[in-house]
Formats: structure tokens, sequence, C-alpha cells
């Protein structure tokens, strides 16, 4: 490697704490954290590895917001407000163009959400990233995935199935001309705010990763309920639109991951706070007793192969 260890680290991975609550950070053995009295710390981590969460040609600055977003999508889906990440990095070669961009990309998007790099590890392999974030939640605001109960209503944020169709587009797979889909898939945002106005209000709550059809199943299945959806209320945007209709492949905004919106259950009672606190989404179905999900489109049943629910 020309550039050293150290030197790597130095130029691009440490800046000045910007927290107050940040003592010590990257540099020593340790990082040195405040902790609070009265709130929960939320915890997660997540990989991404060349070659099967990302195309090894992605523009790096993308990558470098990516790998912070999809954790920070975590923390938004636990209704936390994002404080720390460490990053560890396995580098194939040192690229010096490659991690300007790579961290300029990381640390932008940690910047708006005031969040502070407090260390990582750096290795020589194949290139993986992965990212831990932590952030603060009050102890009866936290949106755990155990929550929904029959009765309540299914909402997410935002719209379906873009990450998929760039996912399609970045492939040569579909010839859609949609920036938005390749724009979800290489940038998603974190939904933090959303999930911090749902705190103490949703149910239950999770990101879109693996697929709407998926990710509402660990809901389901935490919370020991089924749920149906309505094909027809799914909020799909234009080109997905175009793409189904063309190739007849409804089910996969339901099984395609990487829109990174929110999926929550919400009580009937509160269905009327939702606007109240600014939180723009759309109701797609309800749960129910009766377990398993149910997706129903003019009034058929919907039948999703197993690969919508299953990462292996
Ligand atoms: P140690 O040998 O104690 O594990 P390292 O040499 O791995 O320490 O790292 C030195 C310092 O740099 C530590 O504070 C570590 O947290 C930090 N660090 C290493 N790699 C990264 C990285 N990619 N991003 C941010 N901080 C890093
Ligand atoms: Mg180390």
């Amino acid at each position: 490697m020309s550039l050293g260890e150290f030197e790597l680290i130095r130029r691009y991975f440490t800046r000045p704490p910007r927290r107050a609550d940040t003592l010590l950070t990257v540099g020593d053995d340790c990082a040195l954290l405040v902790p609070r009295a009265d709130e929960r710390l939320a915890v997660s981590t997540d990989t991404l590895v060349a070659g099967v969460h990302f195309l090894a040609d992605t523009d790096p600055r993308r990558l470098g917001h990516k790998c912070l977003a999809v954790n920070l999508s975590d923390l938004a889906a636990m209704g936390a407000d994002p404080a720390w990440v460490t990053l560890a990095l396995t580098l194939p070669r040192v690229d010096e163009a490659w991690l300007e961009r790579f961290a300029e990309g990381f640390l932008d998007l940690a910047q708006r959400y005031g969040v502070d790099l407090i260390g990582g590890d750096t290795t020589h392999g194949p290139l993986s990233i992965t990212v831990q974030a932590m952030g603060w939640v009050s102890a009866d605001k936290a949106l755990r995935r155990d929550g929904a109960r029959a009765g309540d209503a299914v909402y997410m944020t935002g719209e379906l199935g873009l990450g998929g169709l760039g996912l399609r587009i970045a492939l040569g797979k579909c010839a859609i001309d949609a920036p938005a889909a390749v724009e979800r898939l290489e940038k998603p945002e974190p939904r933090i705010s959303a999930g911090l106005a749902l705190g103490g209000l949703a149910s239950a709550c999770i990101d879109i990763s693996d697929g709407l059809a998926a990710d509402l199943g660990h809901i389901l299945t935490a919370s020991g309920v089924g749920a149906t959806l309505d094909y027809a209320a799914l909020p799909l945007p234009e080109p997905v639109r175009r793409h189904v209709e063309e190739t007849g492949d409804w089910s996969m905004p339901l099984t395609a991951g990487d829109d990174y919106e929110l999926c929550f259950t919400l009580a009937p009672e509160h269905e009327a706070e939702l606007a109240a606190r600014g939180i723009s989404c759309t109701r797609i179905g309800h749960i129910e007793a009766e377990r398993g999900l149910r997706i129903l489109r003019d009034g058929q049943r919907l039948e999703l192969g197993a690969g919508g629910y299953r990462h292996f």
C-alpha cells in the first residue's frame, strides 16, 4: 500500500467531533462517549460486500452514502435519533481518488444527520464495508417489530418499487428511462424524520430493505398476526407501474429490496395523528388475527413466489 494505514485513516476518516457527547474519537484505542440516563441506545450493523450488495463499478461517492444510509435506515425504523457510527473497511488496494470520493459521500450524509464517525478498522482484502450505527430513543418510543395487533392499519412512507426497478436498469434488464429509480438504488435516503415522528405512535415498524413482503413478514411473525394488502393501494410511481404492465411482473414491487422506506402498523385511533405530525404515507392494508400475508388485487388473491420471502 502506497499510503500508510494510519495516514489513510487520518486523511480520509478523521474529522473533529461535532457532538458534545463525543469525548474522544478516531485515533485512540477506543472512542469515549457520554451516555444518557433516560434513553435507550439503539445499535445496528450492516455489511455491504462488492458483487453481492453493490456492483463493483458503483460510484464511490454514492457507495459511501449508501453504506451509511442503510444503517441510518435501521435507526429510523427503530424511531432512533442517529448519534455515532463506526466504519470497518476492507480494501483490495489503496486508491486515493476512490477513497476521497467514498469518504465524501459517507461524511456528507453523516454531517447532515449530526452523526460523528468515531472509529473503525482498516484492513486489506476483497472490498467490503461494515458500518455500525448508534442512536438514541426514548424508552417508551422505540418502534419494535412485535407490537402489531389485529385491527391495526398497515402504512408505508414514500413510494414502492423504485429500488427494484433501479437494480433492473443498472443490470441492463430493463430499458425504461427512470433516473429516479437508479438514484434510489444507489443513493437511498434514510427516513429519520418519519421514524422520529412515529415514535410512541406506530405499533410496529421496519424499513423496507429486502422487499415489502419479506419485511412486513418480519413484523407479522414477531407480532404473531397476519395481514391483507390491497395491491391497488400500493404507492407505485409511474415507471414502476409501466414496468409491471410491460412485463406482467406484478410481484416485483413487493419482493424487490432497496427502497428504504418505512413500513409501519398503527391502531385506528391514531390515524388522524399522522397528518398532525406531518408524516406523509399511504395506507396499504390491515392487520388480521389470521397469520400469513394475503395480497388482494381486483378482489383476487395473488400468490407470491417463495423468492419474495427469503434472503437465502
Ligand atoms: P487498533 O490497532 O487499536 O485496532 P487501528 O490501527 O485499527 O487501532 O485504528 C486506529 C484508530 O483509527 C482507531 O481509533 C480506530 O477506531 C480508527 N480507525 C481505523 N480505521 C478506521 C476507519 N476506516 N474509519 C474510522 N476510523 C478508523
Ligand atoms: Mg483495528
